[in-house]
């Protein structure tokens, strides 16, 4: 029966496929597949695994004193029971054989599918069951993680998976459904066959959300219980556009959607022959259109594209999912040199490692001991607590700019203090470096806008930086109180906010006034509805995902910022911007 569900709409565009669940499991599980050479040693090490499980569990009841409840011996039956029962052992299998899930994800998937047959039982003490089968795949996960590490392979399917995967699910694209996905996971899914993603939780500029949006493929967070609605292989549409996902659609609302998607292509298309057009308004202002990116190896789609530099390279993306081993000098400095060179000659923005909030390093560093990560030990705060570790990254850095252009931007400053105690570790890496006979290049030195307080005292900042780029992602979560991945008040994270566009529009007024470079590299940059307006307040330096470069770049091409000016002004002074902007 079809039915829709509701959230935000994150990246746009329409995917319609089979469901792939991602369930949530209490322990980091790495999600990938596997190539069919691997299957065979996949199913051993969950049938290893589980025969541990076994033993553990055979020996407590063999050890069990004779006045022990009789409950816990019936417990540990039923766990045997359940551990040992053919549903989860050839549905694992399924999982590994069919589809080429790595072990950890078959299991977790299989636990699923028997926990929602738990769920539709009549019997209550049978329902109840399913925390005991919680807990003993848990027991095998935790034996399968204690056992020597899977050899990570990218989750890219391979030809032969391809054709793996037709015999069974008919060439139809898959898309992803969980409860939630860690930014590194998204990171590792990032090069994967998913047409497009549906979470339960986050908001429009959740971490999360955001490398959706660099994949460039329809995505819709915050929309609840999804991973619960929806079920293994069923056929969903995503409307990323709308932020609804309609399960198991009628042949009607298929073709309608079916039509939809081929007009976003032919959009596509049309857009990509403004790749070499240069973006100048009608009035004849030069606008610089350029990338955000996570790994090295984004600067491929950036060019693509037409950028004209890399305005935020997000280095923390460097230092995810390593399970606490961070990256060295020397992996950090190829890294930077590789999207340096990548860009052939344009600049580079590296900003410092900004880890924290809703972009922990791995699972075990969640920040939960904290009540508010976001206000906590994040980004240059992070940085200057671990001086080791910042003037590590400044060294690497500092020695890829001997290979081209490339501006150091340092996130989330907004004490005097702070700015000065960075500058004298710069200062210092540079000590490290002339001390080891290290070459390295210089930088301009820029400093991220997205705290309030940092809005508030520009010149404090323009005494020290040579350019500004405004954070409008957490400039709006700060201002507004506001938690930028928590969808319940997604509906009150508003760009245009009048406080919002004061801060924004007094800091390009500011460096425009003092002939220092600003830009904008949240994620309002992207947005085609607000490129006229950011025009209109002066802006010419915008930073954004790969894909929405072209789009903007034809909004640059329709406007004339001499017009703009003036309206953006009424935007600015009116109490409800929104409805202005609409006029
Ligand atoms: C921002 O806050 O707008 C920004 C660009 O940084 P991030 O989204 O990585 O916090
Ligand atoms: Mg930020």
């Amino acid at each position: 029966m079809t039915f829709s569900v509701h959230g935000i709409p994150v990246a746009r565009g329409v995917a319609i496929g089979r469901a792939v669940i991602v369930a949530s499991s209490r322990l980091d599980v790495a999600h990938y597949f596997i190539t069919s050479d691997q299957v065979e040693s996949e199913i051993d090490r969950v049938r290893a695994g589980r025969n541990a499980v076994v033993d553990e569990l055979q020996r407590l009841q063999q050890e069990m004193p004779k006045d022990a409840p009789h409950e816990l011996a019936a417990l540990l039956d039923v766990h045997l029971m359940l551990l040992q029962d053919e549903a989860l052992t050839s549905g694992v299998k399924h999982w590994i054989r069919d589809r080429l899930y790595n072990a950890e994800w078959a299991l977790t998937t299989q636990f699923e599918v028997i926990s929602r047959q738990f769920d539709e039982m009549e019997d209550e003490y049978l329902r109840e069951r399913k925390a005991d089968l919680e807990q003993v795949v848990e027991r095998v996960l935790r034996r399968m993680l204690g056992a020597a590490s899977p050899v990570v392979a990218p989750p890219v399917r391979h030809k032969r998976q391809q054709d793996l995967l037709l015999d069974d699910t008919l060439d139809v694209p898959l898309v992803l459904v969980a409860h939630d996905l860690s930014p590194a996971d998204m990171l590792q899914f990032k090069q994967s066959v998913f047409a497009g993603f549906v979470t339960d939780v986050g908001g429009k500029t959740s971490h999360t959300a955001i490398v959706a949006r660099s994949m460039d493929i329809p995505a819709v967070v915050g929309a609840r219980s999804a991973s619960q609605l929806i079920r293994q292989d069923d056929w969903i549409i995503i409307d990323g556009d709308a932020g609804v996902v309609i399960v198991d659609p009628s042949p009607i609302i298929l073709a309608e959607y079916g039509f939809r998607q081929r007009q976003g292509e032919l959009e596509r298309e049309r857009l990509s022959r403004l790749r070499n057009t240069a973006a100048i308004t009608l009035d004849g202002q030069r606008i610089e259109l350029l990338a955000n990116i996570e790994m090295p190896d984004d600067t491929l789609p950036a060019l693509k594209v037409g950028a004209v530099g890399v305005g935020l390279f997000r280095s923390e993306f460097l230092f995810m999912g390593r399970h606490g081993r961070l990256p060295d000098e020397e992996e950090q400095y190829q890294a930077y040199r590789r999207a340096v060179e990548g860009m052939q000659g344009l600049p580079v923005t590296i900003r410092t490692v900004d880890v924290g909030a809703d972009k922990p390093l791995d699972d075990a560093h969640h920040d939960d001991a904290h009540l508010n990560p976001a206000l906590g030990l994040r980004a240059i705060r992070w940085s200057l607590a671990d001086p080791a570790m910042f003037l590590t990254q400044l060294r690497a850095i500092l020695r890829a700019a001997a290979h081209g252009q490339v501006n150091l931007l340092i996130p989330m400053l907004a004490h005097g203090s702070e700015i000065r105690q960075t500058l004298s570790l710069i200062d210092h890496a540079r000590v490290q470096l002339d001390n080891q006979g290290m070459v390295y290049g210089p930088l301009k030195l820029g400093a991220m806008i997205e705290i309030p307080a940092a809005a508030l005292t520009l010149k404090l900042f323009l005494k020290y930086f040579d350019f500004l780029s405004i954070g409008t992602n957490d400039l709006i979560q700060y201002t507004l109180a506001i938690d930028r991945a928590d969808e319940s008040v997604a509906h009150l994270y508003d760009p245009l906010h009048p406080a919002v566009l004061r801060l924004v529009a007094d800091t390009i007024a500011e460096c425009n006034a003092q002939g220092k470079g600003v830009s904008v590299c949240g994620e309002m940059a992207g947005d085609t509805a607000l490129t006229r307006l950011l025009l209109g307040l002066g802006l010419r330096s915008f930073s954004m995902h790969p894909a929405q470069i072209l789009a903007v770049k034809q909004e640059v091409l329709r406007a004339d910022t001499g017009k703009l000016r003036p309206w953006a002004q009424t935007v600015l002074e009116a109490d409800e911007p929104a409805s202005v902007l609409a006029r």
